[in-house]
């Protein structure tokens, strides 16, 4: 049992507010965990004068020092979170404004990508909470501008939303062919058990590893990815799952019968090589 891969495919890392990139790294590792695909957290996690391309180098450098000091293969995803723009209008930025910042951040973001040091453009999004239509509108415009970036740069998106059943699949699926861009490049995060092509639409769930969702998951498909959403933030360690989450999952459910060792390597090395256009070398 000791090859079987695992792919987080939604893991933080901050040495600023929590452990930092080599001892989340470690951890994941000692559990069995082989490769993370870490997205960047907001500016103001970092600090409050944080540019988005601040935040957004710091997460390739974090991937590098993984890469260089460890045994687990990290890639990053860069991109501006939705937050991002709702922090800016409540502070009393003009909306206009606000969407010209986040474009020149999903921009900055694609650049990355092309230079290869990113592989993904992510989370991007809209809120979980809500907001005033107008700005929704924004959020959805800059939903499918990231969407023709990733296009352009032969990448996936990851979508941060409000929680999403099929009917927002649907929608998330609508904006991607608006965009030209492949369904299956756009890579939910934080999804439920929406496994059936009539439930996903195409777009690709990762979905939460916790035992209920993965028990539901198994029975329908085994198309999907897994994540934890670690966020590596000592201010909030209940928040979400640890970071060996993903690898014992993974064992979990092989142990029960639920999962075949094939089927862990098309969840954990086949399917992100192919969304990320990335080896993992195992
Ligand atoms: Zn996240």
């Amino acid at each position: 049992m000791d090859n079987i891969p695992s792919t987080d495919n939604h893991i933080h890392v901050d040495p600023i507010n929590g452990e930092g990139p080599l001892d989340v790294a470690s951890k994941f590792h000692r559990s069995g965990g082989t490769s993370m695909i870490i997205p960047n957290k907001p500016t103001w996690t970092v600090s409050p004068e944080c540019s988005f391309v601040e935040a957004m180098e710091l997460v390739v450098k974090y991937a590098d020092e993984i890469n260089q000091e460890t045994d687990v293969k990290a890639f990053a995803v860069v991109g501006a979170h939705p937050a991002e723009l709702s922090r800016r209008v409540e502070a009393g930025m003009d909306l206009v404004q606000a969407e010209e910042l986040m474009r020149g951040a999903l921009e900055a973001a694609q650049n990355m990508v092309l230079e290869g040091r990113a592989v993904g453009i992510g989370e991007i999004g809209r809120p979980h909470y809500p907001v005033l239509p107008e700005e929704m509108e924004v959020h959805n415009h800059l939903m499918v501008y990231a969407m023709e970036l990733a296009r352009e740069a032969d990448c996936p998106v990851q979508l941060h939303t409000e929680s999403a059943s099929e009917e927002q699949y649907q929608e998330f699926a609508e904006m991607a062919r608006k965009a030209h861009l492949k369904e299956e490049k756009v890579i939910k995060h934080f999804s439920g058990p929406f496994i059936l092509p009539e439930e996903n639409h195409g777009i690709t769930p990762s979905l939460i590893a916790s035992g209920d969702v993965m028990r539901e998951a198994v029975r329908k498909g085994k198309n999907f990815l897994m994540e934890t959403d670690y966020l590596d933030d000592k201010t909030r360690p209940g928040a979400v799952m640890g970071p060996r989450t993903v690898p014992r999952r993974t064992r979990k459910l092989i142990n029960a019968g639920l999962l075949t060792e094939e089927d862990a390597y098309h969840i954990h090395v086949e399917i992100p090589e192919k969304l990320y256009n990335v080896e993992m070398d195992l």
